[in-house]
C-alpha cells in the first residue's frame, strides 16, 4: 500500500484547513435517512433552524492516523459514538445508530484518505456533529437534525509548558448541568473566562468545582491530570468533567504499567503543598487535540507554582509516545483501539 503525498500541508494554525469530502445524514421525527458523501460545501439553513438559538447541537473530536504500513488507523471509533449518544441524550437529541455512524466515518476517512499526514505527530482530525434544523422559532425540541462530518489534517500543537490560571471566579459547568456533554454552549461559555486570563498573561485556565476548596476540573477544554510522588491523580469523572477517551486511554496504560492511578477531589491547594514538598512533579492537560499539554506554571490565588523540567522519563511523555505507536501500527494494539482502513 503506497500512501498518497497528493494532500496540501496542513496550515501552521489548527484548524485551518479542510479535507475534500463531507458526510452528511438527517434525521426526521426519529428517523435516520441513510449517509451521503459529497464535497465540503456550504450548509443551507433556515435562519429559524432551532440549533442556531435553542442550542441543541453536540460534536466529538476524533482522529485518524497514517500508519507506517501505509494504511490508515481511526483512533477508538466506538467510545466516541457512545459519547455521543450520552450527549445527545442530554441535550434531548436523537442518538445515531452506532454502524450509520462508523461506516459513515470509515467511508469519509476512505474516501480522502490522501488527507492523512505521515508525520508521525500529525493526524486526520475528524469532527462528527449534529444539531437541530427544525424551522420554527418557538422553543421546543426539534424534530428534525442534520448530521454532518468533516475532516482536516493537523499538526502537532502546544510544544511548550503552559502557565495556567486556576479560576476562582467563573465555572465551566455546575452539577445537574451539561458540563458532561459534548454540547457546543459549554465552548461559547468557556471563551471569556479563557480571553480574559489570557489578557493577564496566562495561555489557559485550570476550571474548578467553585468551592473555597478549589477542587480542579478541567484545563481548558482538555481533561487534566498531575503526577505525585509516583501517583497520577485526576479528578474524578462528574456530571461536570466530560469523560474524555485520551483520558481513559492513559489510566488504561498507567494502570498496565503498575502505576498507581487515583480518580478522586483534588484541590489546587493540595497541588500548591505537594510543589512545596517536591513531589509534584507533572501537570498537564490531554485530549484528542492535542494529546498532552504540559503545564509549566500554575498561579492559585497569589502564588504561583512552577513544575520542573519533564523528562524523557516523564509518564505524560512516554505514555503519549505509546500511544502513537498504538495509533501508527509500531506497538500491539492489546486493547483493540484502532480500526483500520486502507489509505
Ligand atoms: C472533548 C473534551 C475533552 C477531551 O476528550 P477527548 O475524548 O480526550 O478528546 C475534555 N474536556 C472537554 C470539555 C471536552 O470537550
Amino acid at each position: 500500500m503506497t500512501p498518497s503525498h497528493t494532500a496540501p500541508a496542513p496550515q501552521a494554525a489548527f484548524g485551518g484547513t479542510v479535507s475534500d469530502h463531507m458526510l452528511t445524514a438527517v434525521c426526521n421525527r426519529g428517523s435516520w435517512s441513510d449517509y451521503s458523501i459529497g464535497p465540503f460545501e456550504p450548509i443551507s439553513l433556515s435562519p429559524t433552524a432551532l440549533g442556531l438559538h435553542y442550542g441543541q447541537s453536540i460534536f466529538e473530536g476524533m482522529k485518524a492516523f497514517r500508519m507506517v504500513d501505509g494504511s490508515v488507523s481511526i483512533f477508538r471509533i466506538d467510545r466516541h459514538w457512545q459519547r455521543f449518544g450520552r450527549s445527545a441524550q442530554r441535550m434531548c437529541m436523537p442518538v445515531i445508530p452506532e454502524q450509520l455512524f462508523t461506516e459513515g466515518l470509515k467511508a469519509l476517512v476512505g474516501r480522502d484518505s490522501a488527507w492523512v499526514p505521515e508525520a508521525p505527530e500529525a493526524s486526520l482530525y475528524i469532527r462528527p456533529f449534529l444539531f437541530a434544523t427544525e424551522a420554527r422559532f418557538g422553543v421546543a425540541i426539534s424534530e428534525e437534525y442534520l448530521f454532518n462530518t468533516f475532516t482536516g489534517p493537523v499538526q502537532r500543537l502546544y510544544a511548550k509548558g503552559l502557565r495556567v490560571k486556576v479560576e476562582d471566579r467563573y465555572i465551566r459547568a455546575a452539577p445537574g448541568g451539561v458540563g458532561a456533554a459534548k454540547c457546543a454552549g459549554n465552548y461559547g461559555g468557556a471563551l471569556y473566562p479563557t480571553q480574559l486570563a489570557k489578557e493577564a498573561g496566562f495561555d489557559q485556565v485550570l476550571w474548578t468545582d467553585g468551592s473555597d476548596e478549589l477542587n480542579i476540573e478541567e484545563s481548558g477544554t482538555m481533561n487534566v491530570a498531575f503526577v505525585i510522588g509516583d501517583t497520577l491523580v485526576t479528578p474524578a469523572l462528574s456530571d461536570t468533567i466530560l469523560d474524555g477517551v485520551t483520558r481513559d486511554s492513559f489510566l488504561t496504560i498507567a494502570r498496565a504499567w503498575g502505576m498507581p492511578v487515583e480518580e478522586r477531589k483534588i484541590s489546587a491547594w493540595e497541588l500548591v503543598e505537594a510543589s512545596g514538598r517536591g513531589t509534584l512533579t507533572e501537570a498537564f492537560g490531554f485530549g484528542t487535540a492535542a494529546v498532552v499539554a504540559p503545564i509549566g506554571q500554575i498561579a492559585v490565588g497569589g502564588k504561583e507554582i512552577t513544575l520542573p523540567e519533564l523528562t524523557d522519563a516523564a509518564f505524560c511523555r512516554r505514555a503519549k509516545q505509546y500511544l502513537s505507536d498504538i495509533r501508527r501500527g509500531l506497538a500491539e494494539d492489546l486493547y483493540g483501539w484502532n480500526t483500520i482502513i486502507q489509505g
